[in-house]
């Protein structure tokens, strides 16, 4: 067995140096330690393994799915993280997964929309003062929303350079202040704003211009996972060598092997490593890479952005308010702004989950569980002022936990155009996976990490056959190909 975890001491792997050649029995598999237990880690894992690799996983925490988080304490299944499968189509690379293993989608929207995962007309807006905003003005100010941002277009066109979202926006307004809207409509307009800050879990002044709109959309819309996301997980994740609550801490890409460290000391090595923990550990430093990592790697991680969304999830005894997807409260700025998910129409659940982006979502996570959940039952309370109080809540912090540091990446304003190449390109025996290493422009999704996942460790297997030769090609049977065998149709409850 190639991975090992090495305690002895007397050993010279411990002092970080690798010995020049380690025998391989004649026969035996080459070995891959996957770092990190999110989707993209897992599908790697799956992936080698079906391909007759020798697969560890270290994954930091007690738990594996990373930003896939389904809490079950509610006795219901409520997403922390992932909630959305973005893309209800055959082409979505987690189609036939979600197919194979019945799981409901409850489609919140036909659109291939990057500004909306749900459809307006189940979406309720009110007021600071609880009026309801009539949906005929919901539908002018949404039209103007398109106008501004289809002029945001002249003005990037304009530019060689990038500005932020924020600053184009204002320079259309300055040009045509027959756009600019008073009142309940200018509340209304920064009511767009924040779902757009949404999407990129980032406030509009950090958002690039250039790119914003430039992701591939899956078509078919959104849909939420009725049952969780975390199924998805366990089905991957199934059979392999998972060690929980190993926390790496140093790799050393050597010579012929990689030795991995983790917290309590202890070392593994492998023929070859995946890392797939999020770009915000990466950003952080916390773990210690032998010989560092080169300059254009670490540019790449730094010039990528991370942002921050987190959710205050309620469960009420009974079921007080009316039964659209979205409710949603309109302020004259957009981080005023807020809405909730409203769980039991897509699920039958009587939960209402309040979801925070950008400087919001940080600030939320300075409070308390409780205060977060006052937080959000005094924005509900401007709605319904008669709201009772939950029974249960939970509150999510991505930003500040310390194995996410943020909850997925977007584009910076100014961003270098080959970021992710740098990022996803392998270096010596180390391949790099995760949300925000994804080809096909689906970066900072769940199926974006996926697809990045497979698609290291079938770089990673291509580069150990031709180093070491030693398994028979035809094994390598894609993990995909495998289950797209599957025929079955996508269960989807709200055409
Ligand atoms: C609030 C929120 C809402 C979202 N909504 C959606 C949505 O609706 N639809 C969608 O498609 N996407 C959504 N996303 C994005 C999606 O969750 C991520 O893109 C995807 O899950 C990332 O998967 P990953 O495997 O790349 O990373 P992760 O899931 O973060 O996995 C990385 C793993 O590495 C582990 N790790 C970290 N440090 C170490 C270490 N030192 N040693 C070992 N292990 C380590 C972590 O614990 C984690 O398990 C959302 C994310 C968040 C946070």
């Amino acid at each position: 067995m190639e991975i090992k975890a090495d305690n002895s001491g007397s050993n010279s792997l411990l002092d970080g140096t690798l010995p020049p050649r380690l025998g391989r029995p004649h026969g035996s598999s080459p070995s891959v330690i996957v770092i990190g237990g999110g989707i993209s880690g897992v599908a790697a894992a799956r992936f080698l393994q079906n391909a007759s690799f020798k697969v560890l996983l270290l994954e930091s925490r007690d738990r594996l799915g990373g930003r896939i988080h389904t809490d079950y304490s509610f006795g219901c299944p409520v997403d922390m993280g992932a909630s959305w499968l973005h893309g209800v189509c055959n082409e979505n690379p987690l189609a036939p997964l979600i197919r194979r293993l019945g799981l409901t989608l409850y489609r919140t929207s036909g659109d291939d929309s990057v500004l909306y995962d749900h459809d307006l007309e189940s979406c309720m807006l009110f007021d600071m003062d609880g009026h309801q905003v009539p949906q005929s003005t919901v539908a002018e100010v949404g039209d103007v929303f398109k106008k501004i941002l289809s002029e945001t277009e002249k003005v990037r066109n304009e530019n060689s350079y990038d500005i932020s979202v924020l600053q184009a926006i204002s320079i259309v307004l300055d040009r045509h202040p027959e756009l600019r809207q008073e009142g309940i409509s200018h509340e209304v307009l920064q009511w767009y704003i924040c779902r757009m800050e949404a999407w990129f879990a980032a406030d509009a002044d950090t958002i690039s211009l250039k790119t914003w709109d430039q992701e591939q959309v899956l078509t078919g819309g959104h849909g939420l996972m009725v049952q969780g996301y975390y199924p998805v997980i366990e089905a991957l994740s199934k059979d392999i060598d998972i060690r929980l609550n190993h926390r790496v801490k140093r790799i050393t890409n050597g010579y012929n092997k990689v030795m991995v460290t983790v917290e309590d000391g202890r070392n593994f090595v492998a023929d070859a490593a995946i890392i797939t923990v999020p770009v915000g550990v990466l950003k952080a430093n916390l773990i210690e890479f032998k010989p560092k990592l080169p300059e254009w790697k670490l540019s790449a991680i730094a010039d990528l952005g991370v942002g921050n969304e987190n959710k205050i999830a309620l469960r009420f005894d009974n079921v007080f308010w009316p039964n659209v997807e979205l409710l949603g409260i309109v302020a004259p700025t957009s981080y005023a702004c807020g809405y909730f998910l409203n769980l039991h129409k897509a699920t039958g659940h009587q939960v209402l989950v309040y979801m925070a982006a950008g400087r919001l979502a940080y600030d939320v996570e300075k409070l308390s569980d409780r205060d977060a959940a006052d937080f959000a039952m005094r924005q509900l309370e401007k709605m319904f002022p008669d709201a009772p109080e939950p029974v249960q809540y939970l509150v999510s912090r991505w930003g500040t936990d310390p194995d996410s540091l943020g909850c997925y990446s977007y584009d910076l304003v100014g961003k270098p155009t080959d970021v992710y190449d740098r990022l996803r390109a392998p270096l010596g025996h180390l391949f790099f996976g995760g949300e925000a290493v994804c080809m096909d422009d689906h970066q900072g999704s769940v199926h974006g990490a996926y697809s990045a996942g497979i698609i290291a460790a079938e770089d990673c297997s291509r580069h150990l056959i031709k180093r070491l030769g030693s398994l028979e090609i035809a094994q390598l049977v894609s993990s995909r190909e495998e289950i797209l065998k599957t025929i079955v149709p996508l269960q989807i409850s709200r055409m």
